[in-house]
């Protein structure tokens, strides 16, 4: 399991990770990822929450842009806050010449709900995860306005799709990794 290592709350992922393969006994290894060949070792990969202009910005300087591309055809990716703006096709607010992968069949709206001090946290109904709410971290973020194709949202707030998943690409506009609820997480092992 690895986590994008260019920018971005990458431990918080990988403490986060390392429990849920731990709870469910999986014989997983959990590593920040820096360069294309790493990619290559990991069987799953999460793209962290931080700053999406400078994420896509040094994926591109370091070749990783390409390498997320290869790697995402064959393995689960979960993109979280700048992470999904990271996936989506289209984005709105983008800051000029700023590049996505273009994997989720998603438009995005970075900093959807205002400001960094509009910040908030909210319970969320995300009926994958089951009956029991899921609390949702929002930090500036992002939320999608419109899913096509075989994007479908898995979870719903203030008008906006949260939550999304395209086959083996997940994303998700909060921060699940600074929660102690780590049935998202687990979710995503259940992807690989
Ligand atoms: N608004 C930020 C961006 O577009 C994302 C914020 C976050 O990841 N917490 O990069």
């Amino acid at each position: 399991m690895g986590v994008l290592d260019v920018q971005g709350d990458v431990t918080e992922h990988i403490v986060a990770l390392k429990r849920a393969v731990s709870d469910l006994g999986l014989p997983y290894d959990v590593c920040g990822v820096k360069t294309p060949k790493e990619i290559g070792n990991v069987s799953a990969l999460v793209i962290p929450g931080g700053e999406s202009t400078t994420i896509s910005m040094l994926s591109a300087r370091y070749g990783m842009d390409a390498a997320l591309l290869d790697a995402a055809k064959g393995m689960p990716v979960f993109g979280t806050c700048a992470g999904l703006v990271f996936l989506c096709k289209e984005g709105a607010k983008m800051k000029n010449g700023q590049k996505t992968l273009g994997l989720l069949d998603a438009r995005v709206v970075r900093n959807a709900f205002g400001r960094q001090r509009d910040s908030f946290e909210t319970q969320l109904n995300i009926p994958v995860l089951g009956n029991e709410k899921y609390p949702g971290v929002f930090i500036r973020a992002p939320a999608i306005e419109k899913v096509w194709g075989r994007c479908k949202s898995l979870c719903r707030y203030g008008g906006h799709v949260v939550l999304a998943r395209q086959d083996n690409i997940l994303a998700s506009a909060f921060h699940p990794e600074l929660t102690q609820d780590r049935r998202l997480h687990e979710y995503f092992l259940g992807m690989i």
